[in-house]
């Protein structure tokens, strides 16, 4: 078999995408009743929840600032979101992910408002196919929004990769696993950049590609994300209460 040809069918992926398109992304907001702001988000076959408490008295005590807000993240993925059985628990991966994806967040959040004071951000992969630190990012964000935390303008995160010698937008876990390069960043509506990381091996115009790419995907996403959040908060002053909103978007 030509290995060269078996990613892509009359120009199309595996999935039927073009190279430059997402996957579906399905998007809810207010998911959970506990929490100051939440967030489920589906992208392709990730399911991701996010939420966020705060902000909030910091405990251990010693963990705070006094001139602004300490930020966590966590990022976990399920025992049941992979194909094998993940052990529970946190592990290198995860703190990788926590780590980067609360740096990619960070920049966008007024944590000079609250000083002394914690904003917690929980991720749970419920499935992952790829892309799940980079649909987290937008779950959170949408959550933090949700929360009424106050922000700078919200985050939107999807990846780019090269597949066959071709450089495909937001790819899917085949494409990822036997691609030659992943390139996951996070952005402002702004284009200015939070997250950049860079799996695999990208000539720089191929890297040039994959960040256009990247960044038109991440628009798109960001679309979604204020039409979501439009939707559910302009309701709430028409209704005077609140029901939940969904916004299914296939693009
Ligand atoms: N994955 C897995 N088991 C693991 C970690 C990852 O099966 O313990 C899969 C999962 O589908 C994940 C994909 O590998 O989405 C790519 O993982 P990566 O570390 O690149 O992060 P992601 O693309 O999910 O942000």
């Amino acid at each position: 078999m030509d290995e060269k040809l078996s990613f892509f069918k009359d120009g199309l992926r595996l999935d039927g995408r073009l190279p430059d398109e997402l996957r579906p992304i399905k998007v809810e907001v207010g998911v959970l009743a506990r929490a100051d702001g939440s967030c489920y988000m589906e992208m392709g076959e990730n399911k991701v929840i996010a939420a966020v408490y705060g902000p909030r008295e910091v405990h251990p005590r010693h963990l705070q600032e006094v001139t602004r807000a300490i930020v966590r993240y966590r990022y976990n993925m399920a025992s049941f979101s992979v194909e094998e059985r993940k052990r529970p628990g946190p592990d290198r991966r995860s703190y990788e992910v926590s780590k980067v994806s609360r740096e990619a967040l960070e920049p966008v959040i007024l944590t000079s408002y609250f000083p002394r004071s914690v904003v917690d951000v929980f991720v749970e992969v419920l499935q992952a196919d790829a892309g799940t630190r980079t649909a987290g990012i937008n779950a959170a964000s949408v959550a933090l929004a949700d929360a009424g935390i106050p922000m700078r303008s919200l985050i939107s995160s999807c990846a780019a990769g090269k597949v066959d010698g071709e450089i495909v937008l937001d790819p899917m876990k085949l494409e990822d696993n036997f691609g030659e390069a992943d390139v996951p960043i996070a952005m402002n509506p702004s284009g200015e950049i939070t997250l950049l990381q860079m799996d695999g091996r990208l000539s720089k115009e191929e890297l040039q590609r994959a960040l256009e790419l990247a960044k038109a995907g991440c628009q798109q996403i960001y679309e979604i994300q204020r039409k979501v959040l439009i939707d559910r908060y302009s309701h709430m002053d028409d209704m005077g209460s609140c029901d939940e909103v969904v916004a299914e978007e296939e693009i």
